[in-house]
Protein backbone atom coordinates (compact mmCIF):
# COMPACT_ATOMS: atom_id res chain seq x y z
CA UNK A 1 0.00 0.00 0.00
CA UNK A 2 1.59 3.39 -0.71
CA UNK A 3 0.43 6.73 0.48
CA UNK A 4 -0.89 7.53 -2.99
CA UNK A 5 -3.23 5.06 -2.96
CA UNK A 6 -4.90 6.53 0.39
CA UNK A 7 -5.94 9.85 -1.92
CA UNK A 8 -3.55 12.09 -0.61
CA UNK A 9 -3.13 15.44 -3.29
CA UNK A 10 0.71 15.60 -4.34
CA UNK A 11 2.00 18.53 -2.24
CA UNK A 12 1.50 15.84 0.72
CA UNK A 13 3.35 13.06 -1.57
CA UNK A 14 6.24 15.55 -1.85
CA UNK A 15 6.81 15.98 2.15
CA UNK A 16 6.21 12.52 2.91
CA UNK A 17 9.04 11.62 -0.28
CA UNK A 18 11.15 13.80 1.73
CA UNK A 19 10.10 12.52 5.17
CA UNK A 20 11.58 8.88 3.92
CA UNK A 21 7.71 7.50 4.67
CA UNK A 22 7.74 4.75 2.67
CA UNK A 23 4.35 2.95 3.30
CA UNK A 24 1.34 3.80 5.60
CA UNK A 25 1.03 3.00 8.88
CA UNK A 26 -1.97 0.49 9.97
CA UNK A 27 -3.63 3.50 11.86
CA UNK A 28 -2.42 5.52 8.93
CA UNK A 29 -4.14 3.23 6.57
CA UNK A 30 -7.35 3.01 7.87
CA UNK A 31 -7.81 6.17 8.85
CA UNK A 32 -6.44 8.48 6.20
CA UNK A 33 -9.38 7.66 3.67
CA UNK A 34 -12.01 8.11 5.93
CA UNK A 35 -10.49 11.33 7.29
CA UNK A 36 -10.47 12.87 3.96
CA UNK A 37 -14.26 11.49 3.07
CA UNK A 38 -15.42 13.24 6.42
CA UNK A 39 -16.00 10.95 8.54
CA UNK A 40 -15.85 10.38 12.45
CA UNK A 41 -13.29 8.72 13.60
CA UNK A 42 -12.95 6.80 17.07
CA UNK A 43 -9.32 5.51 16.93
CA UNK A 44 -7.59 3.40 19.89
CA UNK A 45 -3.92 4.01 19.02
CA UNK A 46 -0.63 5.14 20.99
CA UNK A 47 2.41 6.92 20.47
CA UNK A 48 4.59 5.35 18.34
CA UNK A 49 1.75 3.72 15.89
CA UNK A 50 2.08 6.78 13.40
CA UNK A 51 -1.17 8.50 14.73
CA UNK A 52 0.18 11.69 14.30
CA UNK A 53 0.21 11.83 10.72
CA UNK A 54 -2.70 9.51 10.80
CA UNK A 55 -4.89 12.60 11.81
CA UNK A 56 -2.64 15.29 10.07
CA UNK A 57 -2.64 14.64 6.95
CA UNK A 58 -5.94 14.10 6.11
CA UNK A 59 -7.13 17.13 7.98
CA UNK A 60 -4.42 19.55 6.48
CA UNK A 61 -5.62 18.00 3.09
CA UNK A 62 -8.90 19.17 3.52
CA UNK A 63 -8.36 22.44 4.79
CA UNK A 64 -6.49 22.89 1.21
CA UNK A 65 -9.82 21.18 -0.16
CA UNK A 66 -12.43 22.53 1.57
CA UNK A 67 -14.34 25.39 3.52
CA UNK A 68 -13.24 29.68 3.59
CA UNK A 69 -10.01 31.27 4.25
CA UNK A 70 -9.55 31.76 7.89
CA UNK A 71 -11.30 34.77 9.49
CA UNK A 72 -9.42 36.81 11.95
CA UNK A 73 -9.08 35.27 15.42
CA UNK A 74 -10.68 31.95 13.88
CA UNK A 75 -9.52 28.71 13.54
CA UNK A 76 -10.67 25.95 10.78
CA UNK A 77 -8.72 22.63 12.82
CA UNK A 78 -8.71 22.52 16.47
CA UNK A 79 -6.43 19.93 18.20
CA UNK A 80 -6.92 19.44 21.38
CA UNK A 81 -4.18 18.06 24.12
CA UNK A 82 -3.43 17.59 27.47
CA UNK A 83 0.18 18.86 28.11
CA UNK A 84 2.12 21.66 26.80
CA UNK A 85 4.69 18.57 25.68
CA UNK A 86 2.43 17.05 23.22
CA UNK A 87 1.49 20.12 21.97
CA UNK A 88 4.61 21.33 20.97
CA UNK A 89 5.14 17.94 19.65
CA UNK A 90 1.82 17.57 17.47
CA UNK A 91 1.96 21.12 16.35
CA UNK A 92 5.79 20.62 14.92
CA UNK A 93 4.37 17.50 13.44
CA UNK A 94 1.57 19.69 11.82
CA UNK A 95 4.25 22.26 10.88
CA UNK A 96 6.29 19.41 9.18
CA UNK A 97 3.58 18.04 7.03
CA UNK A 98 2.28 21.44 6.24
CA UNK A 99 6.07 22.41 4.89
CA UNK A 100 4.31 22.55 1.20
CA UNK A 101 1.18 23.72 1.90
CA UNK A 102 0.11 27.31 2.23
CA UNK A 103 -1.57 26.87 5.82
CA UNK A 104 -0.93 28.06 9.37
CA UNK A 105 -0.67 26.46 12.36
CA UNK A 106 0.55 27.11 16.34
CA UNK A 107 0.43 25.55 19.59
CA UNK A 108 -1.26 27.29 22.63
CA UNK A 109 -0.83 25.79 25.90
CA UNK A 110 -0.66 27.19 29.84
CA UNK A 111 2.25 28.04 32.08
CA UNK A 112 3.48 30.64 29.30
CA UNK A 113 2.32 34.14 29.09
CA UNK A 114 -0.70 34.75 26.98
CA UNK A 115 -0.31 37.91 25.26
CA UNK A 116 1.74 36.56 22.27
CA UNK A 117 -0.51 33.57 21.83
CA UNK A 118 -3.28 36.19 21.54
CA UNK A 119 -1.24 38.38 18.89
CA UNK A 120 -0.93 35.19 16.85
CA UNK A 121 -4.57 34.37 17.09
CA UNK A 122 -5.39 37.69 15.37
CA UNK A 123 -4.69 36.82 12.30
CA UNK A 124 -6.72 33.47 12.52
CA UNK A 125 -5.23 30.18 12.19
CA UNK A 126 -6.18 27.22 9.84
CA UNK A 127 -4.72 25.00 12.74
CA UNK A 128 -4.48 25.72 16.47
CA UNK A 129 -3.52 22.78 18.71
CA UNK A 130 -3.71 23.45 22.39
CA UNK A 131 -4.38 22.30 25.79
CA UNK A 132 -7.86 22.97 27.53
CA UNK A 133 -7.44 24.88 29.55
CA UNK A 134 -5.27 27.55 27.95
CA UNK A 135 -7.86 27.35 25.15
CA UNK A 136 -10.76 28.43 27.53
CA UNK A 137 -8.85 31.53 28.57
CA UNK A 138 -8.15 32.75 25.67
CA UNK A 139 -11.47 31.67 24.63
CA UNK A 140 -13.02 33.97 27.05
CA UNK A 141 -11.10 36.61 26.47
CA UNK A 142 -12.62 36.80 22.85
CA UNK A 143 -8.98 35.84 21.47
CA UNK A 144 -10.20 32.93 19.55
CA UNK A 145 -13.74 32.54 18.16
CA UNK A 146 -15.04 28.47 17.04
CA UNK A 147 -17.47 29.35 14.47
CA UNK A 148 -14.88 28.12 11.23
CA UNK A 149 -13.94 25.21 12.80
CA UNK A 150 -14.55 22.28 10.76
CA UNK A 151 -12.86 19.35 12.31
CA UNK A 152 -12.20 18.73 16.06
CA UNK A 153 -9.29 16.05 16.97
CA UNK A 154 -9.12 14.63 20.67
CA UNK A 155 -5.40 13.59 20.94
CA UNK A 156 -4.58 10.91 23.89
CA UNK A 157 -8.52 12.04 25.29
CA UNK A 158 -8.03 9.34 27.99
CA UNK A 159 -4.90 11.43 29.46
CA UNK A 160 -6.87 14.68 29.12
CA UNK A 161 -9.44 13.28 31.50
CA UNK A 162 -7.16 11.62 34.08
CA UNK A 163 -5.69 15.53 33.90
CA UNK A 164 -8.94 16.50 35.15
CA UNK A 165 -10.22 18.55 31.82
CA UNK A 166 -13.44 16.85 31.58
CA UNK A 167 -15.10 20.30 32.58
CA UNK A 168 -12.74 22.63 30.27
CA UNK A 169 -13.49 19.98 27.56
CA UNK A 170 -17.10 20.43 28.15
CA UNK A 171 -17.22 24.60 27.82
CA UNK A 172 -15.18 23.83 24.87
CA UNK A 173 -17.39 21.04 23.02
CA UNK A 174 -20.28 23.35 23.64
CA UNK A 175 -18.86 26.45 22.30
CA UNK A 176 -18.46 24.70 18.66
CA UNK A 177 -19.93 24.62 15.87
CA UNK A 178 -22.68 21.28 15.78
CA UNK A 179 -21.68 20.66 12.23
CA UNK A 180 -17.88 19.35 12.27
CA UNK A 181 -15.86 16.36 11.61
CA UNK A 182 -14.56 14.88 15.23
CA UNK A 183 -11.36 12.70 15.77
CA UNK A 184 -11.05 11.17 18.73
CA UNK A 185 -7.63 9.33 19.79
CA UNK A 186 -6.77 7.47 23.06
CA UNK A 187 -4.25 4.37 24.41
CA UNK A 188 -7.38 3.17 26.52
CA UNK A 189 -11.61 3.13 26.40
CA UNK A 190 -12.57 3.80 29.46
CA UNK A 191 -16.52 4.07 30.22
CA UNK A 192 -15.74 7.77 30.55
CA UNK A 193 -13.92 7.93 27.03
CA UNK A 194 -16.87 6.14 25.41
CA UNK A 195 -19.38 8.15 26.91
CA UNK A 196 -17.73 10.94 25.84
CA UNK A 197 -17.36 9.40 22.41
CA UNK A 198 -21.21 8.63 22.35
CA UNK A 199 -22.42 11.91 22.77
CA UNK A 200 -19.49 14.09 20.07
CA UNK A 201 -19.50 11.64 17.99
CA UNK A 202 -21.35 10.46 14.59
CA UNK A 203 -21.33 7.02 13.33
CA UNK A 204 -17.15 7.13 13.71
CA UNK A 205 -14.88 4.39 12.00
CA UNK A 206 -13.25 2.44 14.80
CA UNK A 207 -9.78 1.78 14.92
CA UNK A 208 -7.84 -0.30 16.96
CA UNK A 209 -4.36 -0.73 16.68
CA UNK A 210 -3.36 -2.53 19.94
CA UNK A 211 0.18 -3.66 21.01
CA UNK A 212 0.20 -6.75 22.78
CA UNK A 213 2.50 -6.06 25.22
CA UNK A 214 4.69 -3.26 27.20
CA UNK A 215 7.55 -3.77 24.73
CA UNK A 216 5.73 -3.29 21.54
CA UNK A 217 4.80 0.96 22.32
CA UNK A 218 6.49 3.22 20.80
CA UNK A 219 10.48 1.60 21.69
CA UNK A 220 12.88 1.15 18.52
CA UNK A 221 14.45 -1.78 19.56
CA UNK A 222 17.51 -3.33 17.97
CA UNK A 223 20.29 -5.37 19.07
CA UNK A 224 24.48 -5.51 17.90
CA UNK A 225 26.05 -8.46 18.48
CA UNK A 226 29.38 -8.40 19.65
CA UNK A 227 31.71 -10.21 21.45
CA UNK A 228 31.46 -10.35 25.30
CA UNK A 229 35.25 -8.41 26.22
CA UNK A 230 34.57 -5.81 23.76
CA UNK A 231 31.25 -4.79 24.80
CA UNK A 232 32.69 -1.50 27.09
CA UNK A 233 34.52 -0.56 24.06
CA UNK A 234 31.82 -0.98 21.96
CA UNK A 235 29.26 1.09 23.85
CA UNK A 236 32.12 4.43 24.43
CA UNK A 237 32.21 3.74 20.40
CA UNK A 238 28.58 3.70 20.19
CA UNK A 239 28.06 6.55 23.07
CA UNK A 240 30.63 8.73 21.12
CA UNK A 241 29.95 8.20 17.57
CA UNK A 242 26.16 8.39 17.88
CA UNK A 243 26.16 11.05 19.66
CA UNK A 244 24.30 9.75 23.01
CA UNK A 245 23.44 11.71 25.86
CA UNK A 246 21.34 10.86 28.99
CA UNK A 247 21.39 6.56 29.04
CA UNK A 248 19.99 4.47 31.49
CA UNK A 249 22.55 1.24 31.20
CA UNK A 250 21.47 -2.05 32.34
CA UNK A 251 24.50 -4.35 33.47
CA UNK A 252 24.17 -8.00 34.84
CA UNK A 253 26.36 -7.85 37.90
CA UNK A 254 27.58 -5.33 40.64
CA UNK A 255 31.19 -5.85 39.53
CA UNK A 256 30.06 -5.27 35.96
CA UNK A 257 28.27 -2.41 36.60
CA UNK A 258 31.47 -0.54 38.76
CA UNK A 259 34.15 -1.53 35.98
CA UNK A 260 31.65 0.14 33.39
CA UNK A 261 31.51 3.10 35.49
CA UNK A 262 34.89 3.60 35.98
CA UNK A 263 35.65 2.90 32.08
CA UNK A 264 33.32 5.70 31.50
CA UNK A 265 34.62 8.14 33.64
CA UNK A 266 38.35 7.35 32.24
CA UNK A 267 37.15 8.03 29.15
CA UNK A 268 35.93 11.41 30.16
CA UNK A 269 32.06 10.46 30.13
CA UNK A 270 30.01 11.57 33.28
CA UNK A 271 28.59 8.15 34.37
CA UNK A 272 27.37 7.35 38.20
CA UNK A 273 25.86 4.02 39.04
CA UNK A 274 23.52 2.05 41.41
CA UNK A 275 23.50 -1.54 42.80
CA UNK A 276 22.73 -3.45 45.61
CA UNK A 277 26.32 -3.39 47.41
CA UNK A 278 25.26 0.72 47.75
CA UNK A 279 23.66 2.29 50.06
CA UNK A 280 20.05 3.60 49.59
CA UNK A 281 21.31 7.26 50.14
CA UNK A 282 24.15 6.88 47.80
CA UNK A 283 21.78 5.60 45.23
CA UNK A 284 19.57 8.42 45.59
CA UNK A 285 21.51 10.66 45.24
CA UNK A 286 23.01 9.03 41.71
CA UNK A 287 19.38 8.78 40.44
CA UNK A 288 18.95 12.80 41.81
CA UNK A 289 22.37 13.36 39.46
CA UNK A 290 21.04 11.48 36.39
CA UNK A 291 17.43 13.63 36.68
CA UNK A 292 18.95 16.84 37.06
CA UNK A 293 21.29 16.28 33.92
CA UNK A 294 24.33 16.12 35.85
CA UNK A 295 25.41 12.73 34.82
CA UNK A 296 24.85 11.43 30.98
CA UNK A 297 25.24 7.66 31.75
CA UNK A 298 23.57 5.93 34.53
CA UNK A 299 24.86 2.02 35.07
CA UNK A 300 22.68 -0.10 37.06
CA UNK A 301 21.68 -3.80 37.95
CA UNK A 302 17.96 -4.93 37.61
CA UNK A 303 17.62 -5.29 41.43
CA UNK A 304 18.62 -1.85 42.42
CA UNK A 305 16.63 -0.39 39.48
CA UNK A 306 13.35 -1.29 40.19
CA UNK A 307 10.98 0.90 41.70
CA UNK A 308 12.73 3.41 40.84
CA UNK A 309 11.16 6.45 39.28
CA UNK A 310 13.01 6.94 36.69
CA UNK A 311 10.73 6.85 33.40
CA UNK A 312 11.15 9.25 30.79
CA UNK A 313 14.37 7.65 29.13
CA UNK A 314 14.86 8.76 25.48
CA UNK A 315 17.80 5.23 25.61
CA UNK A 316 18.16 2.12 27.43
CA UNK A 317 20.99 0.08 26.80
CA UNK A 318 21.23 -3.59 27.60
CA UNK A 319 24.72 -3.79 28.11
CA UNK A 320 23.74 -7.81 29.45
CA UNK A 321 20.65 -9.12 28.40
CA UNK A 322 18.62 -9.80 31.64
CA UNK A 323 18.02 -13.15 33.79
CA UNK A 324 14.79 -13.02 33.69
CA UNK A 325 13.27 -12.20 30.41
CA UNK A 326 10.54 -10.06 32.00
CA UNK A 327 13.36 -7.80 33.05
CA UNK A 328 13.88 -6.81 29.64
CA UNK A 329 10.03 -5.18 29.35
CA UNK A 330 10.91 -3.54 33.03
CA UNK A 331 13.81 -2.36 31.21
CA UNK A 332 12.58 -0.49 28.06
CA UNK A 333 9.10 0.30 29.90
CA UNK A 334 11.35 3.03 30.73
CA UNK A 335 11.96 4.86 27.58
CA UNK A 336 9.06 5.90 24.92
CA UNK A 337 6.72 7.40 28.00
CA UNK A 338 5.25 10.63 28.06
CA UNK A 339 4.79 11.19 24.34
CA UNK A 340 7.88 10.30 23.51
CA UNK A 341 9.72 7.28 20.98
CA UNK A 342 12.05 5.62 22.65
CA UNK A 343 15.47 3.17 21.99
CA UNK A 344 16.11 0.25 23.52
CA UNK A 345 19.62 -1.63 22.39
CA UNK A 346 20.69 -4.55 23.22
CA UNK A 347 24.47 -5.05 22.97
CA UNK A 348 24.57 -8.85 22.59
CA UNK A 349 26.86 -11.94 23.24
CA UNK A 350 27.36 -15.24 21.70
CA UNK A 351 26.66 -16.55 25.30
CA UNK A 352 23.64 -14.76 25.61
CA UNK A 353 21.70 -16.38 22.54
CA UNK A 354 19.35 -18.22 24.88
CA UNK A 355 18.62 -14.79 26.84
CA UNK A 356 17.61 -13.45 23.51
CA UNK A 357 15.77 -16.49 22.71
CA UNK A 358 13.30 -15.69 25.56
CA UNK A 359 13.51 -12.23 25.53
CA UNK A 360 11.97 -12.43 21.45
CA UNK A 361 9.06 -15.62 23.27
CA UNK A 362 7.76 -13.73 25.82
CA UNK A 363 7.37 -10.20 23.54
CA UNK A 364 6.58 -11.98 20.32
CA UNK A 365 8.86 -10.39 18.29
CA UNK A 366 12.46 -10.71 16.77
CA UNK A 367 15.18 -7.88 18.18
CA UNK A 368 16.31 -6.68 14.30
CA UNK A 369 20.08 -6.83 14.07
CA UNK A 370 22.58 -4.40 13.29
CA UNK A 371 25.99 -5.20 12.73
CA UNK A 372 28.41 -1.97 14.11
CA UNK A 373 31.45 -2.62 11.48
CA UNK A 374 34.76 -3.14 13.51
CA UNK A 375 32.77 -5.02 15.99
CA UNK A 376 31.52 -7.99 13.99
CA UNK A 377 32.16 -10.88 16.55
CA UNK A 378 34.59 -14.09 16.39
CA UNK A 379 31.86 -16.32 18.32
CA UNK A 380 28.94 -15.54 16.39
CA UNK A 381 25.07 -15.03 17.81
CA UNK A 382 23.36 -17.87 16.86
CA UNK A 383 20.17 -16.96 14.39
CA UNK A 384 17.17 -16.91 16.30
CA UNK A 385 13.83 -17.76 15.05
CA UNK A 386 10.21 -17.17 16.24
CA UNK A 387 9.20 -19.43 18.61
CA UNK A 388 12.33 -19.66 20.20
CA UNK A 389 13.95 -22.06 18.55
CA UNK A 390 17.78 -21.65 17.87
CA UNK A 391 19.71 -22.50 14.72
CA UNK A 392 23.02 -23.76 15.83
CA UNK A 393 25.07 -23.14 12.95
CA UNK A 394 24.24 -19.98 11.52
CA UNK A 395 25.63 -18.76 8.37
CA UNK A 396 28.52 -16.18 8.49
CA UNK A 397 26.75 -12.98 7.05
CA UNK A 398 29.49 -10.16 5.76
CA UNK A 399 27.94 -7.14 6.44
CA UNK A 400 24.38 -7.11 7.91
CA UNK A 401 22.68 -9.92 9.37
CA UNK A 402 19.26 -10.86 9.33
CA UNK A 403 17.16 -13.17 11.66
CA UNK A 404 14.85 -15.40 11.38
CA UNK A 405 13.63 -17.11 8.16
CA UNK A 406 10.11 -16.50 10.00
CA UNK A 407 8.98 -20.06 10.98
CA UNK A 408 5.87 -20.20 13.05
CA UNK A 409 4.02 -17.37 13.97
CA UNK A 410 4.93 -13.86 15.83
CA UNK A 411 3.25 -10.97 16.40
CA UNK A 412 4.48 -7.82 15.88
CA UNK A 413 2.63 -5.46 17.96
CA UNK A 414 4.01 -2.05 16.62
CA UNK A 415 4.63 -1.03 12.88
CA UNK A 416 8.08 0.40 13.71
CA UNK A 417 9.20 -3.49 14.16
CA UNK A 418 7.21 -4.48 11.67
CA UNK A 419 8.67 -2.24 9.16
CA UNK A 420 12.17 -3.32 10.09
CA UNK A 421 11.67 -6.81 11.15
CA UNK A 422 12.64 -9.45 8.90
CA UNK A 423 10.21 -11.62 6.89
CA UNK A 424 8.68 -13.26 9.77
CA UNK A 425 4.95 -13.89 9.61
CA UNK A 426 3.09 -11.30 11.05
CA UNK A 427 -0.17 -11.83 12.73
CA UNK A 428 -1.91 -8.33 13.50
CA UNK A 429 -4.81 -8.09 15.78
CA UNK A 430 -6.58 -5.16 14.46
CA UNK A 431 -10.07 -5.63 15.88
CA UNK A 432 -12.66 -3.31 15.73
CA UNK A 433 -14.48 -2.06 18.74
CA UNK A 434 -17.88 -4.73 17.02
CA UNK A 435 -20.86 -4.36 19.38
CA UNK A 436 -18.83 -2.42 22.03
CA UNK A 437 -19.08 0.39 20.45
CA UNK A 438 -20.08 4.19 21.32
CA UNK A 439 -23.75 4.37 22.67
CA UNK A 440 -25.63 7.25 20.62
CA UNK A 441 -27.23 9.54 22.62
CA UNK A 442 -30.95 9.24 21.82
P1 LIG B 1 3.42 9.06 16.35
O1 LIG B 1 2.85 7.74 16.73
O2 LIG B 1 2.48 9.89 15.59
O3 LIG B 1 4.01 9.78 17.55
O4 LIG B 1 4.66 8.77 15.34
C1 LIG B 1 5.81 8.08 15.75
C2 LIG B 1 6.99 8.34 14.83
O5 LIG B 1 6.84 7.66 13.61
C3 LIG B 1 7.21 9.79 14.45
O6 LIG B 1 8.58 10.07 14.65
C4 LIG B 1 6.86 9.88 12.98
O7 LIG B 1 7.67 10.82 12.33
C5 LIG B 1 7.15 8.49 12.48
N1 LIG B 1 6.26 8.03 11.39
C6 LIG B 1 4.92 8.19 11.34
N2 LIG B 1 4.41 7.59 10.24
C7 LIG B 1 5.44 7.05 9.57
C8 LIG B 1 5.55 6.27 8.35
N3 LIG B 1 4.48 5.96 7.63
N4 LIG B 1 6.78 5.87 7.99
C9 LIG B 1 7.85 6.19 8.73
N5 LIG B 1 7.83 6.90 9.87
C10 LIG B 1 6.63 7.32 10.31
Amino acid sequence: MTFASLGLIEPLLRTLETLDYKTPTPVQAQAIPAVLKGRDLMAAAQTGTGKTAGFALPVLQRLMMEGPTVASNSVRALVLVPTRELAEQVHQSFMTYAQNLPLSTYAVYGGVSINPQMMKLRKGLDVLVATPGRLLDLYRQNAVKFNQVQTLVLDEADRMLDLGFANELDAVFSALPKKRQTLLFSATFSEAIRQMAGEMLKDPLSIEVSPRNAAAKSVKQWLIPVDKKRKPELFLHLYQSRRWQQALVFVKTRKGVDELEAELQRNGISADSIHGDKPQATRLRALQRFKAGEVLVLVATDVAARGLDIDDMPLVVNFDLPIVAEDYVHRIGRTGRAGMTGEAVSLVCADEVQLLSAIESLTGQLLKRVDEPDFIPDHRVPVTVAGGVVIKKPKKPKVKTVPGSGKGKIHLGNWFEESEAPKAKAVRKVPSFGGKGPKKKG
